[in-house]
């Protein structure tokens, strides 16, 4: 009996061994795969900016008898990658966070009508010196359980693409409304230059960018729609985009309404 149990002991192991050193550890490697070209591909990003930043001092150590404003062009585009290096920073932390469940949601009861509101507002004055009109249509009011600073996050990354891919005297539209009686939608609709159809199924890829001088010149990173995804998807919601060529971008985002329910309850509970 020992020696039948060992036997099987032996082959259980065996086959456990087998097993974990195959089909067990793939979904390990693909994880440990993402995580490497993530870090390469955040490497490659910091180096840009870090770069000429590094050049452009060098080049205004080189002259100390040049004025101020002989070397302000040189401080702008020092300014302007030292800006670019802190967002990448910030949005590349925030996907860390994200990864190891670090990034906390902390909801509460959100007027996002009002929420819709004042961001949108934010973004009035350099839409108009675009010459671009923002049109809001949304319905109050509109409650929803969520991350207060993270929904702002998630609206400024929406709004400030529609802005960087609308060319002048367009418009951008924001929507917000029961869907029902399950959803919350959020629309932000533009009508800039839309998104290739091979660019679509990618564009929540970290780092995928569609036309990448174009968001380089914008300020872009690559990172705002999987961060927009992540926020979504961690209220429960999805989000989605519709584009047709150059007919401009629709970007969905839909919250489940039990958000509501849960909020209204909440606010029931409070008043009584
Ligand atoms: P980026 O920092 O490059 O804007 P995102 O992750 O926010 O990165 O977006 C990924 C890509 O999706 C962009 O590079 C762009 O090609 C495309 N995109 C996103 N929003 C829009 C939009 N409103 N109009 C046109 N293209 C868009």
């Amino acid at each position: 009996d020992i020696i039948a149990a060992l036997v099987a002991g032996g082959i259980f192991s065996i086959v456990a061994g087998m097993f974990l050193s195959g089909r067990a550890l793939i979904p390990i490697r693909r994880s440990w795969d993402k995580q490497q070209r993530f870090v390469t591909d955040a490497s490659h990003e910091l180096r840009t900016p870090a770069a000429v930043i590094h050049a452009q001092t060098e080049l205004i150590l080189q002259h100390p008898e040049h004025s101020v404003e002989h070397e302000s062009p040189r401080i702008a585009v020092i300014l302007k990658e030292s800006r670019r290096l802190g967002k990448l920073v910030d949005d590349l932390l925030t996907l860390a966070r994200s990864d190891s469940n670090q990034a906390q949601i902390h909801p509460s009861r959100l007027s996002l009508d009002s929420v819709l509101l004042e961001v949108t507002e934010s973004f009035r004055l350099l839409a108009a010196s675009k010459g671009i009109a923002i049109v809001t249509e949304i319905e109050r009011p509109l409650a929803l359980w969520g991350d207060d600073g993270r929904i702002r996050q998630l609206l400024v990354i929406v709004l400030d693409n529609a802005l960087k891919y609308t060319p002048e005297a367009g418009e951008i539209r924001v929507a917000g409304r029961y869907a029902s009686s399950y959803t919350l939608s959020i629309v932000i609709s533009d009508t800039g230059c839309g998104i290739a159809e091979e660019d679509l199924p990618h564009v929540f890829e970290r780092f995928y960018r569609g036309d990448k001088s174009r968001s380089r010149t914008q300020g872009g990173t690559g990172l705002g729609l999987s961060i927009a995804r992540w926020i979504v998807e961690a209220h429960g919601g999805s989000i989605r985009i519709h584009s047709k060529g150059t007919e401009g971008t629709q970007v969905e985002l839909l919250f489940p309404r039990k958000a509501r329910e849960i909020a209204s309850r909440e606010s029931g509970s409070r008043r009584s």
